[in-house]
């Protein structure tokens, strides 16, 4: 990726991640804020960061389930933040899907190093693990060229029909009203039909589920659509 590297710090301390905010711009890194862990996930899809510093203990949703969800769509380096006497057994143990982990009291030139060791890993694994990926089953889609395979078959879609795919496979396994759809495929400016939603739900289905007789869209009647991830 060419231009700076960009840091996501999830922090609720404002101080904490101010003075993290300037050492790191100091260094010569972009930097966007989260001070919860709602925010964190908006700010993780919007801004696309580099890498996370993610702290821990955070107001409604922790810093584990944070990593939790980033993890399910991306491969992003996340360093966890945790307080004196939350163990790395505890962070690491957890399954949280966290590269490494700081301990508070930190100094800066210690997140620096691990920014570091982490982005050179990432690059290491670039080729491997790709986090412009997403996957549902035998159905992959690459972000970075808007491709979908089926196994080894293209399947060609409008650019509209790509982002309503690629955030239900984001979200796979959560069902997403109609309204949530638009606001985020449409926008919230969009203020046409809404059955809109299901016109492209159809579209996808005659180019996805139907040409290859697998059921990927479900449809929860009154509430909206959702990916699966495992068939039945
Ligand atoms: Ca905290």
């Amino acid at each position: 990726m060419e231009g700076k590297t960009k840091v996501l710090i999830v922090e609720d301390e404002a101080k904490l991640s101010r003075f993290v905010e300037l050492e790191l711009k100091h260094e010569g890194y972009d930097v966007v804020i989260a001070s919860d862990g709602r925010k964190a996930i908006e700010v993780f899809e919007e801004e696309a960061p580099d890498i996370i510093l993610l702290d821990l203990m955070l107001p409604g949703l922790s810093g584990i389930e944070v990593c939790r969800r980033i993890r399910k769509t991306s491969a992003v380096p996340i360093i966890m933040i945790t307080a004196k006497g939350e163990t790395m057994d505890k962070v690491m143990g957890l399954d949280s899907g966290a590269d490494d982990y700081i301990t508070k009291p930190f100094a800066i030139e210690e997140v620096f190093a691990r920014i570091r060791v982490a982005l050179k890993h990432k690059r290491k694994d670039a080729d491997t693990s790709d986090e412009n990926r997403l996957k549902v089953r035998n159905l992959t889609l690459d972000l970075g060229s808007r491709t979908v395979r089926l196994d080894d078959n293209n399947i060609e879609l409008t650019k509209r029909e790509f982002d309503l795919l690629a955030f239900l496979v984001k979200n796979k396994n959560i069902v997403i009203s109609r309204e949530q759809i638009l606001n985020k495929v449409w926008g919230y400016n969009y203020f046409g039909e809404t059955n809109v939603v299901d016109v492209y739900i159809r579209y996808l289905r005659t180019k996805i589920d139907d040409k290859y007789n697998q059921k990927f869209i479900h449809t929860i009647r009154g509430v909206g659509y959702y990916v699966k991830d495992d068939e039945e």
